[in-house]
């Protein structure tokens, strides 16, 4: 087995860099380096945590051009939305900065006792798992809220975007954090089984599919350690008789075609109503078709390659199977290395595999329903559960359907997005727990309850 990581540039096959394994001295090194900054960092007042958010979006905006290219070499996004990835990131350490005070003040309530209150308590070191798809923005939605609640974090993150793992880690360093308090290990899975089991770990959260969720959550159960899971989506887009299609197609492309349709929270499943049907197909199919390929560092182009190329046959698989079902391919379908021709699919069936499974790439199966009782019906037929997203002029539509949607999220005449001042989570097999917002600052402290009386 290759004791080393060899990051490639999925445009053009070349390789980046190699990075070696961290060797067991070194993790076991990093491990207690983690645990010794804990210490020192949980005595650091709120307002010095907050002061070094400061520090850390001052780099992010100083840097982000280099930091951008570095996301677009290693996972093939176009660089335009990479700066767009970091300048989100500085947003967040901004909200952060704003209100952990207020988050993380005591809770009092009222009880007979003279007085009784909730504190927040940091836990200890935190082990992220973390994916590549937005290798900047996943880390630091986990990384900004846990930090500043006085954890320390260690990251072992997706294998091929290594370089962005190390640029993270130097930016904590730079922005003034106690040696340790964030620390990127270059690890397999075997290595990251051994450290959830290290009584320094306190706690796992990953961001990535149901597999390694499953992987994960196991070992941690099996220490009794909590895990947070950010997993794979199915996202229904449902598009109603009375949508604004003018004004919104512009989102509806984006909510499936931006980062090459690799986001767990993408519209993966179009289902529309019969009269408006012919229509959203024409004026989809035109704006797909405007999409620009080529090299994802070029201003011009507008979808990406995907970020590896075996992830392009897992999708062909998907289609080939579904147009064996009856599924029609209408545009699209050519796979050239790491490059995935944007895909529309119709005459879609729920047993379709591009129905049933997460499509992680730029494939958009669309479906023709009745109305929108039986649009409704479909979206919720899905063992996910990270998001829906609706389409309609009819307000009154949508809300009446709020109670009934099982998902972490519902947006109206919006394509489902995550926002550092809203909760950010799935439920079923999208995973549990929630990043973001007050929530998610709170995922990994003691919520220690004070009784005096
Ligand atoms: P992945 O294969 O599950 O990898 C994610 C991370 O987990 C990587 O760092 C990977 O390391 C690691 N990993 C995988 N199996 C592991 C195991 N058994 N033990 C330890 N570590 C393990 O997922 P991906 O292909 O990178 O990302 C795509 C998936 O993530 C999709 O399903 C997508 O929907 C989901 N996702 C969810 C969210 C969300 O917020 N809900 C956000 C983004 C992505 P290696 O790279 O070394 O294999």
């Amino acid at each position: 087995m290759s004791n080393s990581i060899k990051t490639v540039n999925p445009f053009n096959n070349e390789q980046l860099k190699e990075y070696n394994f961290h060797t067991s001295e070194q993790l076991t090194q990093l491990v207690k380096g983690s645990e010794k900054a804990f210490h020192q960092w949980r005595q650091t007042s709120i307002k010095e945590r907050c002061r070094l958010l400061n520090n850390i979006a001052q780099i992010l905006e100083d840097d982000k051009e280099d930091l951008a290219k570095l996301i677009t070499l290693e996972m093939g996004k176009p660089l335009s939305q990479s700066l767009s990835e970091i300048e989100k990131c500085t947003t967040l350490c901004d909200f952060y900065a704003t209100n952990a005070e207020d988050f993380l003040a005591d809770e009092l309530i009222e009880t007979e006792a003279s007085e009784s209150f909730v504190s927040y308590d940091p836990l200890g070191t935190i082990l992220a798992v973390m994916p590549w798809n937005y290798p900047f923005w996943q880390v630091f939605r986990f990384a900004i809220p846990t930090l500043t609640a006085g954890n320390t974090a260690i990251l072992k993150h997706a294998s091929n975007v290594t370089g962005c793992a190390l640029a993270i880690e130097n930016i904590f360093e730079r922005a003034g954090y106690p040696q340790g308090c964030f620390s990127a290990i270059i690890a397999d899975h075997q290595a990251v089984e051994k450290l959830i089991a290290d009584d320094t770990i306190k706690a796992v959260t990953l961001t990535g599919s149901e597999k390694a969720g499953k992987a994960i959550a196991a070992t941690a159960g099996k220490h009794l350690k909590k895990t947070v899971l950010e997993l794979g989506g199915n996202n229904a887009c449902i598009i109603l008789d009375d949508a604004d299609l003018e004004k919104y197609m512009d989102t509806i492309v984006n909510a499936r075609m931006q980062n090459a349709g690799q986001s767990c929270i993408a519209a993966k499943r179009f289902i529309v109503t019969a009269s408006i049907y012919d229509e959203f197909l024409k004026q989809f199919k035109a704006k797909v078709s405007g999409l620009k390929s080529g090299d994802p560092l070029n201003n011009e182009t507008t979808i990406g390659t995907l970020a590896r190329t075996d992830l392009g046959d897992i999708l062909k698989k998907q289609i080939d199977n579904s147009v064996a079902m009856g599924a029609t391919v209408i545009s699209g379908n050519k796979q050239d290395q790491a490059y995935f021709e944007p895909t529309i699919l119709i005459n879609i069936t729920p047993d379709m595999p591009v129905f049933r499974e997460e499509t992680f790439g730029p494939v958009a199966p669309i479906m023709k329903v009745k109305n929108a009782e039986e649009a409704f019906k479909m979206a919720s037929d899905t063992r996910f559960g990270l998001g829906t997203m609706v389409f309609t002029q009819s307000i009154e539509t949508a809300q009446n359907h709020i109670d009934a949607i099982e998902d972490g999220a519902y947006f109206v005449n919006e394509l489902v997005k995550s926002d550092a001042r809203l909760p950010f989570g799935g439920t079923k097999a999208s995973g549990y727990g929630r990043e973001l917002s007050r929530e998610g600052i709170h995922e990994f402290v003691n919520r220690k309850t004070v009784y005096i009386n």
